[in-house]
């Protein structure tokens, strides 16, 4: 029988808590990323490599940085707002992609998760911004309730962190081609009962913690612990570690505020983002420009092959949303849904204006 194959979940902290950058470097290299270890649940589940302490540094309640630490981290990740000039310069002869996470990044982050809600006028943004370029929106929800909260048949959707991929269904979106308007990707359909069932033992196991949330992804299930005492933390990771030893076959990862159970396959959204660039017809890298914006770990997946894809060459745009430092591989940042749209919305302009200065040539 084949064995089973086990990934360690994210074990580091995200953002490393201050201070601890070498304890989060031993961290590193004791648990390592997807490494497969053929023991079970056991090893999944090791204890010292991932608990309360990492939920914390995923989730900080009160992350002030000092100015000079911020100051820092700025020069690295600039402000995409303050950049935007060098950003669209790079976009030059190519096509701009869009790519843009839903939670924290489009909505707040607020804390009912059924009420995280995008606003009116960032939706129109969103809706100017479909219109100029290919738009995806890549999140860690399940397809069918992203749409419900974005409400555009124009977009290209990535549920499930990229497990669950579908083309426009607006007929006249003008940049699908017919192959990618009819696209529907499922890598993981195998899982679906597998998640279903261990929705439904999540549900039940965490009914005693006071604030815990267990949302099924389709793909992929959440238990965000937003509303949840800090004091409870520990007691509902060992909830859920307790009901995953069962399944060795699922993984755990952690976002802001919340864990995630999802297939041990190796998809995700940076995987996603590669499969949609290609169903557009953009596997040449050399006449697109990937543009993925988002604030969460899991984000981390597709600033990473952006960031492979670029080496220095402008063939990739990862813009972080956070207002705090974090650790990331995005080359730039915005610190909150209100600068997002700002971008967006003079991505816009810059478009238009751009070609009526090609109509008056
Ligand atoms: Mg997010």
């Amino acid at each position: 029988m084949a064995k089973p194959s086990v990934v360690v979940p994210e074990v580091f902290p995200y953002p490393p808590p201050r201070g601890a950058g070498i304890a989060a470097a031993v961290v590193r290299r004791k648990c390592g990323l997807q490494v497969e270890l053929g023991a079970g649940a056991a090893g999944l589940l090791g204890g010292a490599c991932w608990g309360v302490e990492s939920m914390r540094a995923s989730s900080p309640t009160h992350a002030k940085a000092v100015d000079e630490e911020r100051a820092a981290w700025m020069v690295r990740h600039p402000s995409a707002l303050g950049k935007f000039e060098q950003i669209v310069a790079a976009s030059e002869g190519k096509r701009i992609v869009m790519f843009l996470d839903y939670d924290g990044t489009l909505s707040p982050i607020v804390d009912d998760p059924d009420a995280a809600f995008m606003s009116e006028t960032m939706r129109m943004a969103v809706r100017s911004v479909a219109k100029h370029f290919p738009t995806a929106i890549v999140s860690g929800r399940c397809r069918d309730k992203v749409f419900e909260f974005v409400k555009l048949a124009e977009l290209y959707y990535a549920g499930s962190h990229g497990m669950d991929i579908k083309g426009p269904a607006k007929a006249s979106s003008r940049h699908a081609k017919a192959k990618a308007k009819g696209v529907v990707f499922q890598p993981a359909s195998e899982f679906l009962p597998m998640i279903e069932e261990v929705h439904e033992r999540l549900v039940e196991t965490t009914r005693c913690i006071p604030g815990a949330k267990v949302e099924n992804n389709k793909f992929c299930v959440s238990v965000h612990f937003r509303c949840v005492d800090e004091k409870m933390w520990g007691e509902l990771s060992e909830s859920v570690k307790g009901v995953l030893r069962e399944y060795p076959k699922l993984r755990l990862t952690q976002g802001r505020m919340v864990l995630e159970v999802r297939p041990a396959i190796k998809w995700d959204k940076g995987k996603a983002l590669e499969f949609l660039l290609e169903s557009l017809g953009f596997a040449d890298y050399s006449n697109v420009l990937p543009v993925y914006i988002g604030d969460d770990r899991t984000d981390e997946d597709a600033f990473k092959v952006l960031r492979r894809r670029d080496q220095g060459q402008g063939q990739g745009v990862g813009i972080l949303v956070s207002k705090h430092p974090k650790e990331t591989t995005a080359s730039y940042s915005l610190q909150e849904p209100a600068e997002v749209m700002e971008f967006l919305l003079r991505l816009v302009e810059w478009k238009r204006l751009s070609r009526a200065r090609l109509r008056l040539q």
